[in-house]
């Protein structure tokens, strides 16, 4: 299952005119592999993603997300789609203060409709798989920046989606500690054959990942090396 963006444009009201954020995008990603899409900031890099998780329809293009052609969709259709499909991992964890980082994870499953005592063991794998199985019990302010970041990883995991969309993962993060989240992404990449984009403003340790586009003013470049 794979991400497909063809030649998407994206515009918004913007006074009189209007502002191009992505103009004529066409993105191709393989399950187990990861996308680096590298920009400054205001270059398009979170609309790219906005309209990958079918958030927001672009006025031109079209996206097909695990098999499922979503021009013309209803928003309900789009929501199932997301919900059974899509991993979004935002620039800020956005973890629910008063739940343990377990139960962030099964709230997840909670949103689908199944059942949140049965979602526990999954919870616990994939806080494992993060490198978080001890820290299962603690909440949000018990746990570090890079810590938390990996609770939002997991999360976005939860119901197994053939997408996964990571905005800006390492900008709160220090070098070493970027690069960690960076091979965890990676390895889950890898292992649970999603179709992984990750935008970013720093060009900093892509040496690994699958391919890497630039992006500038909207537009995306052919891969640049690293
Ligand atoms: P990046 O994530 O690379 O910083 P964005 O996708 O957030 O870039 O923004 C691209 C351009 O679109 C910027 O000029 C930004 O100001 C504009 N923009 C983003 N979201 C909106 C919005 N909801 N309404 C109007 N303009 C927007
Ligand atoms: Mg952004």
């Amino acid at each position: 299952m794979t991400l497909i963006l063809t030649d998407v444009t994206l515009t918004y009201p913007d006074g009189d005119t209007r502002l191009t954020a992505l103009d004529r995008v066409s993105l191709d990603v393989p399950a187990g592999t990861l996308t680096a899409v590298v920009g400054p900031s205001g270059s398009g890099k979170s609309s790219l993603l906005a309209v990958a998780a079918t958030l927001v329809t672009p006025d031109h293009g079209h996206v097909v997300v695990a098999g499922t052609q979503t021009d013309g969709l209803s928003s309900a259709d789009k929501a199932a789609l997301r919900r059974d499909h899509v991993g979004i991992i935002f620039q800020q964890p956005h973890l629910l203060p008063s739940l343990t980082a377990v139960e962030q994870l099964q709230v997840m499953t909670h949103l689908s409709r199944r059942s949140v005592r049965a979602s526990r063991p999954r919870a616990l794998d994939l806080l494992d798989a993060v490198g978080l199985a001890d820290k299962a019990d603690r909440r949000p302010h018990q746990l570090s920046g890079g810590q938390r970041q990996r609770i939002n990883i997991a999360r976005a995991l939860m119901n197994e989606p053939a997408v996964l969309l990571v905005d800006e993962p390492t900008s709160a993060l220090d070098h070493e500690r970027g690069a960690a989240v960076l091979d965890l992404l990676l390895g889950l990449t890898r292992e649970r054959s999603t179709a992984t984009v990750m935008v970013t403003h720093d060009r900093a340790h892509l040496d690994r990942v699958d391919g890497t586009v630039g992006m500038e003013d909207g537009r995306l470049s052919v891969s640049t090396p690293v």
